[in-house]
């Protein structure tokens, strides 16, 4: 009886530890160990944003993208965050099994003690995302939207292609919205010390009423999340898209576009961007891969 209790009880255990790691939609995440829906002191975590593997030579190879992605990787193994979040646009040709293999296996050298939180872009989903093309993201890169708790702060990742153009995918998008309304009111009695969304659309690029165009959330959608980021006063948005930085706020919310780890498509080089968590405010500043500091310091 004591041998099979054992047994039993690391079977527990090895589904505990599973089942977090599925859950968040993470390609490693150490049994959940990190979560925690209680405030302990300021932290910090990694977004990186647009690796897109494949751009640099319109899907010709990826040399370029591995070596950014790598030195990009190589960066969070020292500087041990909290977690990294990559905001989408993973590979440029949506459903390319070369690029996606080559994404994943840099990512897999992630040191396994950093959760890594996956979203998709349009060019991971296509402009215009379908069925098949969402199920495909979701069977190989995870799913395409979740929360996860993490020292106290609560943190959303959404899939703003769906809410850019759901023509093809109404059910879907139809879904997303559902669960998004319920998981901000579930996470509110909690009350989280702070709640992030992550997103591969920026939510605007100057001010919230700006006409639709290929880079925002738009209209009605926009004023929709807006709407919740009020509701649930969402300490900030980081995104990415554009392969340069924006930066914006709507009333206390920043809006934060970041530069790309790959191809830039503006003055801001290949980077990444660390983003501290305080009690009272989310501070945030864009680094070039070739300048990345050596250490994190809190005020
Ligand atoms: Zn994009």
């Amino acid at each position: 009886m004591r041998s099979t209790n054992t047994f039993a009880n690391r079977c527990l255990l090895a589904l505990l530890v599973l089942i977090p790691a599925f859950s968040v939609g993470c390609a490693h995440n150490p049994a959940g160990a990190e979560a925690a829906t209680t405030w302990k002191s300021p932290f910090f975590f990694i977004t990186m944003t647009d690796p897109q593997l494949g751009f640099f030579t319109e899907n010709a190879d990826t040399a370029k993208e591995t070596e950014l992605l790598e030195k990009a990787i190589a960066h969070a193994n020292r500087l041990k965050p909290a977690f990294v979040v990559m905001t989408g646009d993973l590979i440029h040709k949506p459903g390319d099994d070369a690029q996606r293999r080559e994404f994943l296996r840099i990512t897999a050298t992630l040191d396994r003690t950093i959760p890594l939180h996956l979203l998709a872009g349009n060019h991971d989903l296509g402009n215009v995302p379908t069925r098949p093309s969402i199920d495909y993201y979701r069977q190989h890169f995870g799913p395409d939207h979740y929360s996860f708790d993490i020292g106290g702060c609560h943190f959303v990742a959404l899939n703003t292609t769906l809410m850019h153009s759901p023509g093809k995918a109404m059910q879907q998008e139809a879904e997303q919205w559902t669960w998004l309304t319920t998981d901000l009111e579930q996470s509110a009695t909690k009350h989280p010390t702070q709640t992030i969304l992550f997103q591969h659309h920026p939510t605007f690029l100057k001010n919230a009423d700006e006409p639709n165009d290929y880079h925002t959330v738009p209209a009605p959608r926009r004023a929709e999340l807006l709407q919740l980021c009020r509701q649930y006063n969402i300490a900030a948005v980081f995104a990415g898209h554009l392969h340069r930085c924006n930066a914006v706020s709507y009333r206390k919310m920043q809006v934060f576009a970041a530069g790309p780890v790959g191809k830039p498509l503006g003055k801001d080089p290949s980077g990444l961007t660390i983003v501290k968590v305080y009690p009272d405010r989310v501070d945030y500043e864009y680094h070039s891969l070739d300048a990345v500091p050596a250490s994190v310091t809190f005020d």
